[in-house]
């Protein structure tokens, strides 16, 4: 027997989820920023992190977006196999970003073109992802992703032998390529193994992990805290000002990959952490 979810209900969630998640920042995110405060040396830095603070409070109070890139939708959809959505669902969870975005007055984003650039005025298409699992429920993720940090994400193809040093060496590099341009405190998501597509989606998908939660396998999670450590000792500090605050958490996920290769993606985003999850 399956059980009946209306693409209406689908629209109207993605709808006030793209709104929801746009205002209010995760409260992982905001213990993750006090705690830097709180451990910050440097005076400058202190002051950004206490303005970074000042202005999620300001959006939690007002409900108006945390920042005025309100990104590009990224949909992350959990459909149980014994789910009937009586209607087209990717057009329903379109529809859901149209109004959400629409109503919300959040900043339209999207180009219609990546070269003739005209604005689809509504913030459609979403980038959708879909997985399929058991069960009668379906989970929603809308994660609005901003660009400042998107654009300084990179995919590398490392070779096998380059391995563990080679692993570190890389998130590194793409971290101090990015210097103060993703609005740091960054939180810094990162895919190892799989093929080219897989470790881009692995590092997106590692972005939705709560900050209060490491790697299941010791090994993975010593190592984000490792890389942690290491990306703070660089210096870029709060919006590139130098301190000892370049990155709130590191989370890295993995699959098994190919003999010959080591794909790895290291995908960026800002304080601005936000998504939201909503199960049907
Ligand atoms: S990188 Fe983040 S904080 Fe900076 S402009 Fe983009 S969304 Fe806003």
């Amino acid at each position: 027997m399956l059980r009946e979810i209306s693409a209406q209900r689908i629209t109207e969630t993605v709808k006030h989820l793209c709104i929801e998640a746009n205002c209010f920042l995760p409260q992982d995110m905001k213990d993750r920023i006090q705690e830097s405060f709180e451990a910050e040396p440097w005076p400058q830095a202190r002051e950004i992190l206490e303005r970074i603070i000042e202005n999620y409070q300001i959006a939690d109070e007002t409900a108006r977006p945390i920042c005025q890139d309100t990104g590009m939708a990224c949909v992350f959809v959990t459909v149980g196999q014994e789910v009937h959505i009586d209607g087209d669902l990717t057009e329903a969870i379109h529809e859901g970003v149209r109004q959400g975005y629409t109503e919300g007055f959040l900043r339209k984003s999207v180009v219609r073109d990546p070269l003739d650039r005209v604005n689809t005025g509504d913030n459609t298409p979403a980038m959708i992802y879909y997985d399929i699992v058991p069960g009668d429920k379906v989970e929603i993720t809308v994660a609005p992703k901003g660009f400042g940090s998107e654009n300084m994400s990179q995919v590398k193809m490392l070779k096998p032998s380059d391995g563990l040093q080679g692993v570190k060496d890389f998130i590194l590099k793409v971290v101090e390529d990015a210097g103060p341009n993703p609005c740091p405190p960054i939180v810094v998501g990162v895919g190892v193994g799989g093929t080219f597509d897989k470790a881009a989606f692995m590092a997106k998908k590692a972005l939705m992990r709560s900050s209060d939660a490491r790697h299941p396998e010791p090994f993975w999670a010593q190592l984000e805290a490792e890389m942690l450590e290491k990306i703070n000792q660089l210096g870029i500090g709060p919006q590139g000002f130098g301190g000892k605050t370049t990155a709130l958490c590191v989370n890295i996920e993995k699959c098994p990959t190919h003999i010959a290769g080591l794909p790895i993606a290291v995908n960026i985003n800002c304080h601005v952490t936000r998504h939201k999850t909503e199960v049907l």
